[in-house]
């Protein structure tokens, strides 16, 4: 056993709908634009060239349903996400044929981001990390394992608070596809069991205050509920 100087923190973990057993986060990339009418709203044009990748922390999720307003922000935002969960069944060579057997199964998250500190670092053409990959920035539904998970190109993504719809789109306006993003992800890192990718927001981004309400769905396959404290 390996001696550490103080005892590591707890592996992050997430639910698995069905059972008991918890699937433990590597790592989260997260899509940007991957919607055209969002990339649009965000003042950017839509393009099919390469896909934009950031991070978020592994320790970013979380699956309490009490989510704290952060710290230095005045303009806090919602977006609604599939995401896609990486399990041990990955390809040695990756290909668009292969790309899928990679995915264990799939959840419903919201990728909160500090959209103020965004657009100063997008000004300043600075790191996006402060205003994208704060703690507790990753509220996360179970993961649904693929053979309970019948994704389709007609599979609604939706947001809605305190009772209003703000986003929602069907998967199959993604500019990027599942294998897409895979295999660009696969040429940029050694992707790993554990691995989460929130595959970007439709439309309708907006902000959240302390108090509001939000019901995240993918339709017939994940919900996530929250409150913003
Ligand atoms: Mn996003």
């Amino acid at each position: 056993m390996t001696d550490y100087a103080f005892p590591p923190p707890d592996q992050a973990s997430i639910g698995i709908a069905g059972s008991s057993k918890r699937f433990p986060v590597h790592r989260i990339y997260c899509v940007g634009r991957n919607f055209a009418e969002h990339a649009r709203e965000m003042g950017a044009e839509p393009s099919k060239g390469s896909p934009v990748f950031f991070m978020k922390p592994s320790d970013a999720v979380i699956q309490n349903p009490h989510i704290p307003y952060p710290s230095c922000t005045s303009d806090f935002h919602h977006e609604v996400e599939l995401v896609l969960a990486l399990g041990p069944s990955l390809p040695e060579h990756w290909s668009a044929e292969n790309a899928l057997q990679a995915v264990y199964g799939y959840a419903v998250g919201l990728d909160l981001t500090r959209r103020d500190l965004q657009a100063a670092a997008k000004e300043k053409r600075l790191p996006w990390d402060t205003a994208k990959g704060f703690d507790a920035s990753a509220p996360i539904s179970d993961i649904v394992p693929i053979q309970e998970a019948h994704l389709n190109a007609d599979t609604l993504l939706s947001l809605h608070v305190n009772g209003i719809q703000r986003q929602q789109a069907c998967l199959g306006d993604m500019i990027f596809s599942v294998s897409d993003i895979l295999l660009a992800l696969s040429g940029l890192y050694a992707l790993q069991p554990g691995d989460l990718v929130f595959m970007g927001t439709p439309s309708g981004v907006a902000a959240l205050h302390k108090g509001d309400r939000f019901h995240a769905e993918l339709q017939g396959i994940a919900e996530l509920h929250g409150t913003i404290i």
